[in-house]
C-alpha cells in the first residue's frame, strides 16, 4: 500500500524537535533549604518491600520462586538481608507526585526521610532478582546439585549427582 504524504509533513528527520525532558537535580547540587522531594516523581510511594527470613534450603527458596511468578514483584539484597519487593503505586499518590492524604498518612510514611532515599537514578541493589529463572539458577549454585540446604553440594552423598563426569580410572604403567 502506498501512503501518499502531504508536503509539510515531509521532514527530515533533523527538523524534530523532540521536547526536552527535565533535568533532574543531584541531591550534592540542592541548597539546603531546598526540599528533595519537590525535584522527584516520589520514588518510595511506588512500591512496598518486607524483609524475608535468608533462603537456606529448597524450600526456602521455592518460595522466593513463587513470588517472582506474580506480576510486579522482585526480590532483592541489601547488606546481607533479603527483601520481597511489590511494584505498586500508592493509592493516594497524585498525579503531582504529592500525597492525597498527607494529614492522616501512615507512620512509616511519616517516618521516612530524605536522607538514605532512593532519590537517586544510579543506585544498584547487591543482589537483585526479577523472574524464576533467576532465583532456580541462583538456588542450583547455591545449594549445590540436588542439595536441599546451603552447603548440600560439598556433602559426598551428592557428589555423584555432579554434573562433572566422575574420577577417571588411573592409566595403566607402561612396563
Ligand atoms: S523521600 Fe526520597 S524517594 Fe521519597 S519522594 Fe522524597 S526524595 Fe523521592
Ligand atoms: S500514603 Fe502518601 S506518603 Fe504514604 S505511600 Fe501513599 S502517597 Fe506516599
Amino acid at each position: 500500500m502506498t501512503v501518499a504524504f502531504s508536503e509539510h509533513v515531509l521532514m527530515s528527520i533533523a527538523d524534530i524537535v523532540l521536547p526536552k525532558m527535565p533535568v533532574k537535580p543531584k541531591r550534592e547540587d540542592l541548597a539546603k533549604d531546598t526540599v528533595l522531594c519537590d525535584h522527584c516523581t516520589a520514588k518510595c510511594c511506588r512500591y512496598f518491600a518486607l524483609p524475608l527470613e535468608t533462603p537456606t534450603t529448597r524450600e526456602e527458596f521455592e518460595y522466593i520462586r513463587w513470588f517472582l511468578l506474580h506480576d510486579h514483584a522482585s526480590v532483592f539484597t541489601e547488606d546481607g538481608d533479603w527483601y520481597v519487593c511489590v511494584h505498586t503505586v500508592c493509592k493516594h499518590l497524585q498525579d503531582d507526585h504529592r500525597c492525597g492524604i498527607y494529614e492522616t498518612r501512615p507512620q512509616i510514611c511519616r517516618e521516612y526521610t530524605t536522607k538514605d532515599c532512593e532519590y537517586e537514578d544510579d543506585w544498584v541493589y547487591d543482589q537483585y532478582f526479577e523472574t524464576a529463572e533467576q532465583v532456580v539458577e541462583y538456588m542450583d549454585a547455591v545449594l549445590g546439585p540436588g542439595g536441599m540446604e546451603v552447603g548440600d553440594g560439598r556433602k559426598k552423598k551428592n557428589r555423584n549427582k555432579s554434573i562433572r563426569s566422575q574420577k577417571p580410572p588411573l592409566l595403566p604403567v607402561l612396563g
